[in-house]
């Protein structure tokens, strides 16, 4: 067996020929592609705009700046996230207040939310952990209650949807990442979807420093003045991304429906092995993003899959515990038990369409061959 990589993407000569054209265009950043991408994005989402920038942590940020939220404020986030969701948090000036994860899903668990709630909050932050999308029905009625936004960090859960709930459809913003592993990729890159017009130009507005007119209408016929409204940052994508991701978006359900069968195959043999793991939900549709092993030595179990050829990742060891946020914040082992307990013991396994079922054999082999050993 060759080596199989944590992830390969799935590019094709479609994409390449989409963005040679960009290539030959004469502005490389926004003349209208990226603007195509997003009215597509809105229609796959059913939701009423899309803002497309340069990562999910971009859009995280803009997220929490649109909504005035800043300098002592409180939003309640996830440890067991990547460092992106609670870093856009420190971005914008605020703080962020970890809940626990529930063991299923390593979702922040909802019914640990309230008791975190203070004269501060100003949102609530939950990410859709591995694909698998939040109870967004409980948390949208404790937001209400309680007069909070919430943002959703959809990085890993395009595709989601739970209790005929799609992503993005309660979030006052969800935030999208096509980072280089992500389900769709333009190696960086990102989006957030919002409802109302105010806000969707709220956005575009702070996605460009806050001008009132967008760099490709400025070269567009006559000569018009600009202005600058409110300080913004420089988050906007360019053309030649926005290019690559219009055909995978096309694609997206095919090559997700390969996703799920190899996760349901992962499950179906660890289910017989007796390893814990937590893959595609039962009873919602999970955007497959990553399939995590739940292990006992996971560290020699890593040095074991490399060995074997078998790229593997860490999702994630948690936020609190990083150098810079105990240092800080004086969080320590034993804050958030079980986000510690999933952040130990995690290993995700490859897991991308282009994935052979002799390669999927592979890994299992190789893991079951580790963990016996
Ligand atoms: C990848 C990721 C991000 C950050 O996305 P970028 O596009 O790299 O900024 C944020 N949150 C989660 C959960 C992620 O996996």
């Amino acid at each position: 067996m060759e080596k199989i990589e944590f992830f390969r993407h799935n590019i094709d000569e479609e994409d390449i020929s989409r963005v040679s054209d960009v290539l030959r265009s004469i502005f490389l950043t926004n003349a209208g592609v990226t603007k195509s991408f997003e009215e597509k994005f809105e229609k796959y989402l059913s939701v009423e705009h899309v803002i497309a920038v340069n990562s999910c942590t971009a859009a995280l940020h803009l997220s929490l700046l649109a909504l005035d939220i800043g300098e002592g404020d409180e939003v309640i986030t996830t440890p067991m996230s990547f460092i992106a969701t609670s870093n856009a948090v420190l971005h914008a000036g605020a703080t962020p207040v970890f809940v626990d994860v529930e063991p299923v899903y390593g979702n922040i668990d909802p019914s640990q939310v309230e008791a975190a709630i203070t004269p501060k909050t100003k949102a609530i932050l939950p990410v859709h952990l591995y694909g698998n999308m939040v109870d967004m029905r409980a948390l949208r009625t404790i937001a209400d209650r309680h007069a909070l936004y919430l943002i959703e960090d959809a990085a890993h859960c395009i595709e989601g949807e739970r209790d005929g709930v799609r992503v993005g459809e309660l979030g006052d913003t969800a935030c999208f990442s096509f980072y280089a592993t992500k389900n769709i990729t333009s190696g960086e890159g990102g989006a957030i979807s919002c409802h109302t017009e105010e806000m969707a130009e709220k956005l575009k507005r702070l996605r460009l420093h806050g001008m009132s007119k967008d760099a490709a209408s400025r070269h567009g016929g006559s000569y018009k003045h600009w202005d600058m409204v409110d300080l913004g940052w420089k988050y906007n994508t360019t053309d030649i991304q926005s290019a690559l991701l219009i055909g995978q978006l096309e694609k997206i359900e095919d090559r997700h429906a390969r996703r799920y069968q190899i996760a349901r195959r992962y499950a179906e043999a660890f289910d017989n092995a007796g390893i814990e793991y937590i893959g595609a939900a039962e009873g919602m549709k999970s955007a497959c993003h990553l399939f995590t092993v739940l292990v006992e030595e996971r560290d020699r179990v890593i040095t074991e899959m490399n060995a074997n050829g078998i790229g593997v990742a860490v999702n994630y060891n948690p936020i609190h515990l990083t150098s810079y946020y105990r240092d800080r914040y004086g969080y320590k082992e034993g804050g958030f038990p079980v986000a510690e307990s999933i952040g130990r013991r995690t290993i995700s396994l490859p897991l991308f369409p282009l994935m052979r079922d002799d390669e999927v054999e592979y890994v299992i082999k190789a893991l079951i061959g580790a963990l016996n050993r």
